[in-house]
């Protein structure tokens, strides 16, 4: 996508706006199949939590990936979008014993992290194959919100504990088809990666009637200059060669699965926001759009550096600026950061905007959610309308006061 698309894109959709770039999905689905083409089965489950837009679902489900869910609510979305039940894996964590239930009678594949439900469920329902979440207790990076791995993690069953959940596989005579983990966004050395896959493979000894191993994601993508990428290409390699040398012990082929959600979405997003004010104070040069946390929460909810472009003077000189919301609490962007001279009225860029931003969008200060656009064979297409009033006041009831 040109600079001058996005341009076009915003005065035609108006701001605030979420732009999906198709394309770019499809080169980052192709970038890592290709990276595991010598497995047999491959099997890449899109969590859908990081972007959830049925438009953006139909297109990954054209390209044949698989749907990773973790709401009841997730599931319906993808099946809405024409996934099967088959092509979908349920990963929840602390949702009701019901919802596990009901997504199961889907004919979803289930995936348990706990060793009660475990139980339960396999006393329950013998019959219906079970993915089991482990916890190889490895930090693979990233701080303390994404890291899901360690010790104190509320994420799978700690590797430890496989003594109990052969016991309880045992007892209740269910089957387990599936090994899963997920040690958190942001894997920034392979090398820990390819430590926790072996503590799967580990594992995975233990269970006979295996289908499936999920390595879950956390696939690095750079949101700003010299951020370090994961090297899905070189671990493509390492971990294929790992991978089928296990296939051969293990006596069975198995399917390799992954759930990447930002590798495949972030870098395809952009967010365009207008300038409303600049302001000038004793220490800075604020620059206020028309957004804010509300919109684009990561910045001060993650601490994410999302690079900002001024694409109505993209060539103009650079001057520090703060990049601030319009909502009535601190709300900051980016702090001292170099952007293309603004003026008051230009549209402002932030790249990386396509995993967990729109689909952590909220209405905090009764603010419509924005519009959504999907950009392929280089044309917009809206795939969500602005908010209106009229869906600020749905399911409010003004009672008799
Ligand atoms: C969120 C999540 C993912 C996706 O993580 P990314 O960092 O977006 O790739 C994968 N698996 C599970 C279980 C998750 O909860």
């Amino acid at each position: 996508m040109q600079t001058k698309d996005l341009l076009d894109l915003a005065n035609e959709f108006g701001n605030p706006l979420y732009v999906y770039d198709a394309e770019k999905i499809e080169f980052q689905y192709k970038r890592l199949t290709n990276a595991f083409s010598k497995v047999e089965k491959l099997r890449i489950n899109y969590a859908m939590k990081a972007l959830s837009n049925i438009s953006v679902l139909k297109l990954l489900n054209n390209l044949g990936s698989g749907l990773d869910t973790v709401s009841i609510q997730e599931v319906q979305l993808g099946l809405h979008a024409g996934f099967t039940p088959d092509k979908i894996i349920f990963t929840p964590n602390g949702v009701s014993f019901e919802e596990i239930e009901e997504v199961a009678a889907l004919g979803v594949q289930i995936n348990i992290d706990n060793l009660s439900v475990l139980e339960h469920f396999g006393t329950k329902h013998p019959k219906v194959p079970v993915c089991i979440r482990i916890n190889p207790h490895v930090m693979a990076g990233g701080n303390e919100n994404i890291s899901v791995g360690h010790i104190d993690s509320k994420f799978g069953i700690s590797i430890y504990q496989i003594p109990h959940i052969l016991r309880i596989v045992e007892n209740t005579k269910m089957h387990i088809n599936g090994i899963h983990m997920h040690t958190g966004s942001d894997i920034l050395d392979i090398e820990v990666f390819l430590y926790a896959a072996e503590i799967l493979f580990d594992a995975a000894k233990q269970f006979k009637d295996l289908d499936f191993l999920d390595f879950g994601s956390g696939f690095k993508v750079p949101y700003k200059k010299d951020d370090i990428e994961t090297n899905i290409e070189e671990l493509g390699k390492k971990l294929t060669k790992r991978f089928l040398a296990f296939e051969k012990e293990y006596g069975r082929e198995l399917t390799l699965a992954f759930e990447p959600g930002k590798f495949l979405v972030s870098e395809a997003g952009y967010f365009l926001a207008k300038v409303n004010v600049i302001k000038q104070t004793t220490s800075t040069v604020f620059a206020g759009i028309d957004s804010g946390f509300n919109h684009l929460i990561r910045p001060m909810f993650y601490g994410s550096q999302h690079a900002i472009e001024n694409i109505s003077n993209p060539k103009g000189k650079e001057r520090f600026y703060t990049v601030v919301g319009y909502i009535c609490e601190t709300d900051t962007f980016a702090n001292n950061r170099r952007i293309a001279e603004i003026h008051e009225g230009d549209i402002l860029c932030f790249k990386n905007a396509g995993a967990y931003c729109f689909s952590m969008a909220s209405n905090y200060n009764s603010r419509f959610k924005p519009a959504e656009v999907l950009w392929k064979n280089g044309k917009g297409h809206l795939i969500r309308e602005r908010e209106k009033f009229e869906d600020l006041l749905q399911n409010q009831i003004m009672i008799e006061i």
